[in-house]
């Protein structure tokens, strides 16, 4: 997705700001060790996030562990793709409809890698299909969304997303 223009942005900040003061609470639970102010995010560094995922974004805050992981450009922009997502979706219906659809996922739907895309992480790089709890929040609408967006960015298609 591209960079909101900045009046956008600030609109969108603003109305997600519930989830981003629901983010400073969980920065305190996952002990930050570093910050900085990266296009559009504040980024901290923290000494761990549950599920030990690349990085989490909860509003305007995206949390890391390992500042490689945080540089890596697919990241920068899956992540942007998720503060879009919850200005769409209203910053109070976002995390709750996207633990829904894990807890779906993890309960009903229990997905398997052959019926995903390659580029969903739904394997571990020896080919074995990843637990069903990770494949569970893979598959989630939201994730499936922003792994297909870094993945076109990776590919040359959407030059210019946001994060890049
Ligand atoms: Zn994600």
């Amino acid at each position: 997705m591209k960079r909101p223009p900045l009046i956008l942005y600030l609109l969108g900040a603003l109305w997600i700001l519930p989830l981003t003061l629901a983010g400073a609470v969980l920065a305190l639970i996952y002990v930050p060790i570093g910050v900085r102010w990266s296009d559009g995010l504040l980024e901290i560094r923290t000494l761990w996030i549950i599920g030990s995922p690349g990085a989490q974004t909860i509003g305007l805050i995206m949390f890391y562990t390992d500042p490689e992981e945080r540089d890596r450009p697919r990241l920068r922009v899956h992540e942007r793709v998720h503060v879009i997502q919850s200005m769409l979706w209203s910053p109070f219906a976002f995390a709750p409809a996207w633990l829904l659809h894990w807890a779906v996922n993890v309960m009903i739907v229990r997905p398997k890698p052959e019926d995903y895309p390659d580029y969903l992480p739904m394997r571990d790089r020896h080919g074995n299909p990843e637990p069903l709890w990770w494949r569970a929040y893979a598959a989630i609408c939201w994730e499936r969304q922003a792994y297909r967006i870094d993945h076109e960015f990776a590919e040359g298609k959407r030059p210019g997303a946001w994060g890049s």
